[in-house]
């Protein structure tokens, strides 16, 4: 499998290649050359797979230049039991026609660890084969600082520096991140907000020289090899729905899918991978997309037009994992949608203009690719919690609340919606206890969490400063 840029200017490359960065060089983003098909026989003969097993499988269409039992005991460490209880990704229908897919049964509670404990075991592999060590410089809102954290803790050659805003994460989120004590996890706090943080890294990135000299890299939400990861849980919920029906039941599912997910959404690299699992075949009738307030990505599925918006029309939610206005994996699927031909054009006008309407492909987007669209705000997202706990006993946090009211909404009649549960209620606490008028009850493991001694350091929004600690603390 070889990968190439949206933007045409890269020499097909291998998974191994493209792993540590994502961005290709002439500033686009590397895709699939071509897409891998999964059939409904290879699909029953995954059916038996454990979440691990299956992971090797599915990764390793894309990874193909990874020995296939190197990628085994990858993931079999990365879904092990140290990380994750079985059976990894519990897939449960609550009632006829809705249903959660739990993804955050990891470390840091959110789903982002499936993808990145990938990583922490991939990364390490491909610097092994290059030799040379990578110092990971990111900027964090709560879940992906915490989920490369707890990945990368163990890593040989990989140090973790990573910002986040003084005072503005969640109590779990700082214990989770400021309770680690490996001498590779850097947490720096910074006196500002995280577009302050964002374009600290942004402006060290900018310095080549630097950047070269400190092996400085990401591991951000563009990353190939975590949207590799994240086709899994697709292929395994689908297996786990359809584990109850006949065969026959099972190939009719090829012909008229009855089951479809529900994608809290932000930077369109969740729902990317369903999108690819969808087109390499696994039958999934609809993909719906969830935004919360900040909805360029459901005004774009259902207008046509996508106008991102700046950081200072992007309102601070309930749902603060997906507060972004700026899509960075929606270049992807444009270029799916257009080829590469239209799509050049239809981008640097884009770039000029700030907008594009594309609404002449909208019966595309949702005949051909299956994606339907809708946003929810703070009312919405307490009447989700409150009703899931009401009627299944179940807490759910903010974001999964998004995906479940535009389930909800949108399901047809003989539709199974699969709500994608991208955290825990308890890492979401306030606005849970919020919706179910009282505090939400504690466990141990929090208890245990709070109470450990925190380590960061927090420094003034300079980009001098933060250069400073790299050049003392890199690897
Ligand atoms: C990151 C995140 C999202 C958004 O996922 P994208 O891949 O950026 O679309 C949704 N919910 C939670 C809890 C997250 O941490």
């Amino acid at each position: 499998m070889q990968f190439i840029s949206t933007r045409g200017g890269m020499n097909p490359a291998g998974f191994t290649e493209v792993l540590l960065d994502g961005l290709a060089p002439d500033g686009g983003l590397v895709v699939p050359e071509h897409l891998p098909t999964i059939t409904a026989d290879v699909l029953e003969n995954w059916r038996t797979l454990s979440y691990a097993e299956l992971a090797a499988k599915v990764i390793g269409l894309f990874a193909t230049d990874i020995p296939a039992d190197e990628l085994s005991s990858m993931t079999a460490r990365a879904y092990g039991p140290e990380r994750f209880p079985a059976p990894v990704v519990p897939v449960e229908l609550l009632e006829d026609g809705i249903g959660l897919v739990g993804l955050s049964e990891g470390p840091t509670m959110a789903f982002k660890d499936l993808a990145m404990q990938f990583l922490g075991q991939a990364v390490p592999h491909v610097l092994s084969l290059r030799g040379g060590v990578l110092n990971i410089l990111g900027a964090t809102s709560g879940d992906t600082g915490s989920a490369a954290e707890h990945a990368f803790r163990n890593s040989p050659g990989v140090a973790v520096f990573m910002l986040s805003p003084a005072g503005r994460m969640s109590a779990v989120q700082r214990a989770q991140m400021y309770s680690l004590t490996e001498p590779t996890i850097h947490n720096i706090a910074v006196r500002g907000v995280f577009d302050d943080c964002q374009n600290l890294v942004k402006e060290l990135n900018a310095d080549a020289a630097f950047k070269a000299q400190y092996h400085l890299g990401a591991v951000n939400s563009i990353n190939f090899g975590r949207i590799a990861a994240q086709c899994v849980y697709y292929v395994w919920a689908w297996l786990r729905v359809t584990d109850v029906l006949t065969p026959e039941q099972r190939r009719a599912e090829h012909v008229s899918p009855r089951f479809s997910f529900s994608v809290p959404s932000g930077n369109f690299g969740n729902i990317y991978a369903g999108h690819l699992t969808r087109e390499m075949g696994v039958p999934v009738r609809r993909l719906f997309l969830a935004t919360n307030e900040n909805n360029v990505l459901d005004e774009f599925f259902s207008t046509g037009v996508y106008r991102p918006r700046s950081s200072e029309y992007t309102y601070a939610t309930s749902s603060p994992s997906m507060d972004i206005s700026k899509a960075s994996n929606l270049e992807r699927f444009l270029w799916a949608l257009l080829g590469p031909e239209e799509f050049k054009i239809r981008w640097a006008g884009l770039e000029s203009s700030g907008e594009v309407d594309l609404s002449a492909h909208l019966e595309r987007m949702h005949q051909h690719f299956g994606f339907v669209s809708g946003s929810s705000t703070h009312q919405d997202r307490l009447a989700a919690i409150a009703e899931v706990h009401a009627e299944h006993d179940r807490l759910i946090d903010p974001h999964t609340a998004d995906g479940w009211t535009v389930a909800r909404r949108l399901a047809e009649p003989d539709e199974t919606v699969m709500v994608m549960e991208t955290a825990k209620a308890a890492k979401f606490e306030a606005t849970v206890a919020e919706a179910l008028r009282s505090p939400i009850p504690s466990t141990p493991d929090i208890e245990n969490l709070l109470a450990l001694p925190q380590w960061v350091e927090e420094i003034a929004n300079s980009a001098n400063t933060l250069r400073e600690i790299i050049q003392k603390q890199a690897l």
